[in-house]
Parts: structure tokens; sequence; C-alpha cells
């Protein structure tokens, strides 16, 4: 880049720009193996409850290692530890009808982005053994600059290091995602211009200066996924959980981005 400026876009991966196949294919296969057709334990429930014990005591390296609960796992039920490799399980599954890309437009609007001069990355909280293979069956892979994991950088969204980590120096600095707990939260806090992308969203709009009506309705919004997510927000506070932008759709990205004066259309 020349001048001085240059601009740099982040991308959460799951539920904001593909649909993967962890809940609905690999967990349920891991969960099978392990419990060796005893189906009186929930074994999807106590992999689960691994990963959220991890992130509530702080280590979300751990929370994301998803081998390690099935290991442990295996340990407690009497399953040979090893026995199960969940890389290879999501490999299996990471294939066309399995994964794909929620958004239609989704690789010309990533072209357009990186051709008015954005640097394009992936940062997700998942390890790159189990998003690398997503990302070349959904062909993200060949789109973007770089990726960014957990096990990569050893942090994880909302940690702002994460998003220091990914968007680096550039000076103007943007975070697309579908969470409000990582995502939002983790861009504001960085001091990154954060975009909320969820097909649920009511309107596309910056968030500043709606007109009433659609100000009470965005407030709803953003109060009803606030709380899936376990955070409570309310009339827009607290500001570090109200994203910048609301869209629908990644084809509504561009615009938003010149709304906000990010210089979506132009490289200079
Ligand atoms: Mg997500």
């Amino acid at each position: 880049m020349t001048g001085g400026s240059s601009l740099a876009i982040t991308f959460d991966l799951d539920d904001t720009l593909v649909r993967n196949a962890f809940s609905s294919w690999v967990i349920p296969e891991i969960a099978e193996h392990l419990g060796n057709g005893d189906s009186s334990v929930d074994l999807r429930a106590a992999l689960f409850r691994r990963h959220r014990e991890a992130l509530d005591r702080g280590d979300p390296v751990a929370a994301y290692n998803w081998q390690a609960h099935a290991d442990a796992l295996a340990v407690e039920v009497g399953v040979a530890a090893g026995s199960v490799d969940v890389a290879a399980t999501v490999r299996r599954h990471a294939v066309p009808g399995k994964v794909r890309l929620l958004h239609e437009h989704t690789v010309p609007v990533l072209r357009g982005l990186r051709e008015a001069g954005w640097r394009v990355s992936i940062l997700t909280n998942g390890f790159r053994v189990y998003q690398e293979p997503v990302l070349r069956s959904t062909g993200l892979w060949d789109e973007v600059d770089g990726v960014v994991t957990t096990d990569d950088i050893g942090r994880a969204k909302p940690d702002r290091r994460a998003f220091v980590a990914a968007l680096g120096e550039a000076t103007t600095t943007v975070h697309v995602g579908d969470r409000i707990d990582h995502d939002v939260q983790g861009a504001r806090q960085a001091g990154v211009t954060s975009v909320l992308m969820r097909p649920d969203a009511p309107f596309a709009a910056v968030t500043l200066d709606l007109d009433p009506a659609r100000a009470g309705e965005l407030d709803t919004y953003l109060a009803r996924v606030a709380d899936t997510h376990g955070m409570p927000v309310a009339g827009r506070q607290p500001a570090t959980l109200v994203p910048d932008a609301v869209i629908a759709d990644i084809a509504d990205l561009p615009a938003i981005l010149d709304e906000l004066g990010k210089e979506a259309t132009t490289a200079s």
C-alpha cells in the first residue's frame, strides 16, 4: 500500500462465512464411537461441557482442542485413548452438502475487497487442523490473504490480542462476525470497526443515526442475539457489545463499508 494507509478486514468463519459439519456430523460421530452403542450417557453434551468449562476458566486454547476433549472422555468411558481422530473425522465430513458457504455472493465480494486494496483474512477460534479442510472444501482457501487460528497465536476472540495478531499494522481495520460475545465485543475492545453479519438481521444498516422505528427494531434484535450469547444488551449499552453496523448478507457489505467511510470500493 502507498500513502501511509492500509486496509485490513477479518472474517469469522463458522456461521459467518460457512456452516460447518461439527455439530451435525463430527461431534455425533465421535460421541457414538465413544459411547460404543450405550446411549445412556450423553457424550455429545459431555464434549461440549468440556469445551465450555475450559472457556469459563479462561483457557481458550484448551477449549477449542477437541482432540483433548475426546481423549479425556475416552479414558473416562473406558475406550482406548487415541481411538478417535478428530481431525480425520473433520476431513471426512468437510465435503459439499455437509459444509457450505452461507452467502451466495461470498467469493465475488471477497475478490472485490481485495481488488479495492483490502487485506482479507479469516480470524477463527477453531484450530487450524479443523478449519483448513472447511476452507478448502468451500473454496475460501484461495480467496483470502491469511488465516489466523487460536492454536496459531495462543489467543482467542474476544481477546483483543487475537485481533491485533490478525490485523497487524493496518490503519483501517474491520471485523465481520456473527457473535456478539466473541466478534463484536472483541473488535470493539480492540478498536476495530465491528460488523455483525447474521442471516436473521432485520436490515443492513450502520447502527448510528437510524430513524426511530429502525433504531427500536435494532435494539430489540441486538438484545435478543446478545441474550443467546449470554451477554446482556439494553438500549445500546454496554457500547462494547453494539456493532458499528449490521448486515444479513455479505452482498450488503461493500455498501455498508462505504457508508462507514471505510473505502470499500476504491483503492486510494
Ligand atoms: Mg461464528
